[in-house]
């Protein structure tokens, strides 16, 4: 299986590819958290990304596709979720152009639809831990501990980008690029289509089902 996780900033991408990944034997690729990585390295071309990041705003695609390209080839035999990438046409266009090179093309998109209020909502509760980056919720995802990290006993904070005029902006971008993106993978016969707007598992149980529709069982 090789997949691609589509959905707005809060969709839970994150939670549903571990999820994915967990049942099927797949690895994880966030460009999300590569991005971060390279930012908390502080190299130019960390601060280059913290800029955008930072502000709500896409990572030019040629920087883009060339991190995600250099992570690909590793993780084509075994099978991987993609969860952030890819966000624009032209990265949906290198993505597929990378991977008919591999001869391992995209198996199934997921596109996770979420209804804006509840964005919001999660949003507000979201925290992260500034060491492993691990990601919780106040109230639908909280640590043992209050505001420490399960992992590795960090405090954890708000995101830069999760600030709410950040997440307007990333919203907005969002449903900017998004018609083209789905209107490619609808084309391709790749689309399904779950409605992520309830809680953890039952969207997991959403998206089970639906990869089970489509003859996929873990
Ligand atoms: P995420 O963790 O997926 O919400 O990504 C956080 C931020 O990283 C986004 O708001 C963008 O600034 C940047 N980013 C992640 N994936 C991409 C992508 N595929 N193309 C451009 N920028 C991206």
């Amino acid at each position: 299986m090789r997949l691609a996780l589509l959905g707005p900033p809060g969709a839970g991408k994150g939670t549903q590819a571990a999820r994915i990944c967990e049942a099927f034997g797949l690895l994880h690729l966030s460009s999300g958290d590569l991005l971060r990585a390279e930012k908390l390295k502080n190299t130019a071309m960390g601060k280059k990304i913290r800029d955008y990041i930072d502000n709500g705003r896409f990572v030019p695609d040629e920087l883009m596709i060339g991190i995600m390209r250099s992570k690909l080839v590793s993780l084509v035999r075994q099978g991987f979720v993609l969860d952030g990438f890819p966000r624009t046409i032209s990265q949906a266009k290198a993505l597929t152009e990378m991977l008919a090179a591999l001869e391992r093309p995209l198996t199934q998109v997921i596109n996770l639809a979420v209804d804006p209020a509840v964005l919001t909502r999660r949003f507000e509760g979201r925290r992260v831990c500034p060491v492993c980056l691990s990601v919780y919720h106040v109230d639908l995802m909280p640590p043992q501990t209050d505001g420490i990290c399960d992992i590795d006993g960090a405090a954890l904070v708000i995101r830069p980008d999760d600030m709410p005029a950040v997440v307007r902006t990333r919203i907005e971008t969002y449903h900017q690029t998004i018609s083209p993106l789905l209107a490619y993978y609808r084309e391709a016969g790749l689309l399904l289509d779950v409605d992520a707007s309830g809680g953890v598992d039952q969207v997991w149980m959403a998206i089970e089902a639906r990869l089970a529709r489509q003859g996929v069982k873990g």
